[in-house]
């Protein structure tokens, strides 16, 4: 098949699990299932119609609201089902049509998830993570980017990181950084891609964390505390270890000569 037609079905599909994705994001920290009912307008509590719940499509054609009561409609469903659309073009696009592809895709699918519950709820759901240390920990026997060893270590590390930041973050900024649900992301982190992940995740994470806190802080007058959700920011260094992993390193230790 023509690669620009492969691209094209994996894209649609990866924008249909993204719909999904949606779905797990706002029922998920509110314990609702993820079944039924179907999707509704949070307005007007109306049923949407298959044909207005196309990714993307639906949202475009109308125009960000409700058919029925024109409520705005969040702009963040299309977001979420464009990026992991993208997400596994550029996972097939590194990994080809493999169990390998398929496995980090559903690592990145969870990490958005991740991302946007953090952001609006500050908790990681323990629902997602202790499921994915496992899964992730069982599919490095089958894999080749990442060994069990490598994965075992990876999931001590993430779990030990909780020192590793004790030391650290606590130390420089006398304040705690990180929660039990962000050690037990970094756990599951570990279990998909392996210690040094682990390791590049900690410290891209902290440094874009660091940048991104700075700047709002400073926007919004100095001294003020903030609590800014860190899930957001190691799901970011993960998908940086994920897509640029070896061209990082390779860089960062450029730099260092
Ligand atoms: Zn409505």
């Amino acid at each position: 098949m023509d690669p620009l037609v492969v691209n094209l079905w994996v894209l649609l599909f990866g924008m249909a699990v993204g719909s999904f994705l949606n779905v797990c994001i706002y029922r998920l920290p509110r314990s609702l299932s993820l079944i039924r009912p179907g999707s509704m307008c949070p307005g007007c509590r109306s049923k949407i119609a298959f044909y207005d719940n196309i990714p993307v499509l639906s949202y475009l054609l109308l125009k960000g609201r409700c058919r029925r009561c024109g409520a705005r409609i969040s702009p963040r469903y299309p977001l979420v089902e464009l990026v992991s659309g993208l997400f596994a073009v550029a996972v097939l696009g590194r990994y080809g049509l493999t169990l390998e592809a398929f496995v980090l895709y559903a690592l990145t699918a969870a990490l958005l998830v991740i991302t946007f519950i953090d952001i609006d709820h500050q908790i990681i759901p323990d629902v997602i993570t202790y499921p994915g240390i496992v899964i992730g920990f069982l599919m490095s026997f089958f894999l080749d980017h990442v060994t069990y060893q490598e994965s075992f270590i990876g999931i001590l590390v993430g779990g030990g990181s909780l020192l590793l930041v004790a030391w650290g973050y606590h130390g420089l900024t006398k304040r705690e950084g990180m929660g039990g649900g962000d050690i037990k992301l970094l756990a599951m982190i570990g279990a998909f891609l392996g210690w040094k992940a682990v390791v590049f995740t900690i410290f891209a994470g902290s440094a874009i964390g660091t940048v991104v806190g700075a700047t709002v802080a400073l926007r919004k007058g100095g001294g003020r505390r903030l609590a800014v959700p860190f899930g957001p920011f190691l799901s970011l260094g993960a998908l940086l270890f994920l897509f640029f992993g070896p061209q990082v390193i390779h860089w960062y230790l450029g730099l260092m000569r």
